[in-house]
């Protein structure tokens, strides 16, 4: 970001880049920054977790961790621009976020919202420090851009609840201490109106996490497993059965954190477009590449301002509307196009996939492709802008009696 600082935004951007000089894991620079197409180039998950949580300590014990929260809840009370300068300063180290992003960026505004006090400070300060890491259990098999067609149950029972069902795509399942869980309290309710939130102790009998190995050899994601977990009521958040106002919290939180954000990967492209080949030729020459990197520029600035945007709303203490949903949309799809593209700038070399720059265009590829998909779809972001934005009619919808009468959809085939 190059807006101008003000006079104490200086010093304090002065105070942030002193203090990450002295104290980022800057022996470990090399391997962080092949994260940042969402590679994974440490030699186990192990080892990415502790540098990622030995940074987050260090950030927290010196007051620079999680600065918009409240000091009672292990931030610093700051605003939105001096989080961001912060984050501009740690430059490649911010790549150490992934881990603590769902519990950190979707789950403590959500604690912040609907716990109780007592809860946010026991809970805020070990999520603020990386000790305890967070998932985030919304997706199911059948209950994923139609999220509100959860079908776990929590019945009620003697100081609590008992919950059973299946989650899917639970990033970070596998270390995380402590979920959040939109589940099914009332299904003789409307779909959207008999859910509960609740946090769930990750380690609490009946829960059995699997993880989902990917095509990458890594496993991200996992499916969770309720048979009748016992969750005490006072892990409720807000009120039996209003439990889709908390997810939208969550949602809204989700959809800025991935938002705001700008597509990556132009820089390398402009590079590799400028470099001369073997066979003596710059692709920069041509005249049909010229225009594909001024539409991506003209893209990326866009939407660089679009986070300012966003920023300056939030500065107001206003929430964003339609900018978070366009700024994921092109986002996402952008980064995938210019990693296309750089593939076949480099001809047959792009399906070297040993060679260090191809497997990075390739990550950048994946990365696009999953960015398209999380929190939200491209077409489920195209239908509320049509809808919220433009204010075009909504899709007709069959779904408005109990849900009990809610046919559930066929398997996919293939
Ligand atoms: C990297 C990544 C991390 C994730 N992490 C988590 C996590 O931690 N916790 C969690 O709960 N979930 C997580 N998810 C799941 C994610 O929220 C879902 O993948 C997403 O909501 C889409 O749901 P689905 O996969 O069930 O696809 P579906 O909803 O089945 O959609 C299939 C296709 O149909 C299209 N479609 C669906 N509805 C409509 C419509 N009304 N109009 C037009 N097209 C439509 C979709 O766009 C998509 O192309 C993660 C996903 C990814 C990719």
């Amino acid at each position: 970001m190059t807006l101008d600082d003000l006079p104490a935004h200086e010093t304090f951007r002065a105070e942030a880049r002193d203090w990450i000089r002295r104290h980022a894991p800057w022996d470990r620079l090399a391997k962080i920054r092949q994260m940042r197409f969402a590679g994974q180039p440490f030699a186990s998950e192990h080892e990415w977790l502790a540098v990622a949580r030995d940074w987050q300590r260090k950030k927290f014990d010196a007051g620079w961790a999680c600065l918009v929260w409240p000091r009672e809840y292990g931030g610093r009370g700051l605003t939105p621009t001096e989080n961001v300068i912060f984050q501009e300063e740690e430059g490649p180290f911010a790549e150490l976020f992934g881990p603590f992003m769902i519990g950190q960026g979707f789950g403590a505004p959500t604690l912040m919202a609907y716990a109780s006090e007592a809860q946010k400070r026991s809970l805020l300060p070990p999520l603020a420090s990386g000790e305890a890491i967070w998932c985030q259990m919304f997706s199911e098999p059948g209950a994923g851009s139609d999220l509100a067609g959860v079908r776990t149950r929590a019945t009620p029972c003697d100081g609590g609840w008992r919950v059973s069902g299946q989650k899917v795509w639970t990033s970070g399942a596998h270390h995380s201490e402590w979920g959040i869980a939109l589940v099914r309290t009332d299904a003789d309710a409307a779909k959207h109106k008999g859910l509960t939130m609740f946090f769930v102790n990750m380690r609490s009998h009946g829960i059995s996490v699997r993880p989902i190995r990917q095509l990458s050899g890594t496993s991200h994601f996992n499916e969770v497993f309720f048979d009748d977990v016992f969750v005490p009521d006072e892990q409720r958040l807000g009120r039996v059965d209003e439990g889709w106002k908390v997810a939208l919290t969550t949602l809204s939180n989700e959809r800025m954190t991935l938002g705001a954000s700008t597509p990556v990967g132009f820089e390398e492209i402009f590079e590799l477009a400028t470099r001369t080949g073997e066979d003596g030729c710059t692709p920069i020459d041509s005249e049909d590449v010229r225009l594909r990197l001024a539409e991506w520029y003209a893209k990326v600035t866009g939407m660089r301002f679009g986070v300012y945007r966003i920023l300056s709303t939030l500065e107001r203490g206003e929430q964003p509307g339609a900018e978070v949903a366009v700024g994921k949309l092109v986002g996402a799809s952008t980064t995938q196009a210019i990693a296309a593209f750089g593939l076949d700038l480099l001809g047959a070399r792009g399906l070297a996939i040993e060679d260090d720059e191809v497997q990075q265009l390739h990550s950048m590829f994946s990365f696009g492709a999953i960015h398209r998909l999380e929190g939200g779809t491209d077409e489920v972001l195209r239908n509320i802008l049509a809808e919220r934005a433009l204010g075009l009619p909504a899709e007709p919808r069959a779904d408005r009696g109990p849900f009990r009468d809610v046919p559930i959809a066929p398997p996919a085939l293939g």
